[in-house]
């Protein structure tokens, strides 16, 4: 039994095979990661789809979308980039297609338990890359909405009538 897996689909809500997907792409990259020994500095994590597995990415690594070193990228696909903040090096890993054979497709279960079993070559492949390091974050000014009087960053206030407000109440005028 894995228990790390275990405390992971604690943590997600139930066990699927998506989070088993974003377990073995995390935990191959961190491997890789480890052997370039840019583990123990701070890491950034780019994901490029927000389903189940993400949660695996989440727990394994420590980068959240809180502390802002996990970044979304809406493209559909099953690639996560993990990555050193310091140094820019990192390793994209990326979950095989069609790597199940149609034995461990009749279930969820079943095809959970095939990709927690399979080899990391059969299902995930991983490359060294080199990230440009994203700039620093700008601290923005909190205005106050002219119409329900709650703070909002600069940067989203909409101009309306010489008026400034936050997009939800630009949007009912
Ligand atoms: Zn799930
Ligand atoms: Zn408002």
């Amino acid at each position: 039994m894995n228990t790390e897996f275990d405390e992971i689909s604690k943590f997600h809500g139930h066990k699927c095979p998506g989070l088993a997907m974003g377990y073995r792409m995390t935990r191959a990259a961190m491997k890789r990661l480890a052997e370039s020994s840019a583990v123990d500095e701070e890491l950034v994590a780019i994901v490029e789809n927000d389903a189940c597995g993400v949660d695996a990415l989440q727990w394994l690594t420590g980068c959240t979308f809180g502390k802002g070193n996990f970044i979304f990228q809406d493209y559909g696909k099953q690639v996560y980039t993990i990555y050193s903040r310091n140094s820019g090096k990192g390793v994209r890993a990326h979950f095989r297609d069609g790597a199940a054979p149609e034995a461990a497709r009749g279930s969820k279960q079943q095809l959970m338990e095939w990709i927690l079993a399979a080899d990391e070559n059969d299902v995930v492949d991983v490359e060294d890359v080199s990230i440009e390091p994203p700039p620093k974050a700008v601290v923005y000014r909190s205005i106050k909405c002219d119409v329900c009087g709650e703070g909002v960053m600069e940067t989203r206030i909409q101009k309306v009538d010489d008026r400034s407000l936050c997009i939800p109440c630009a949007q009912k005028q």
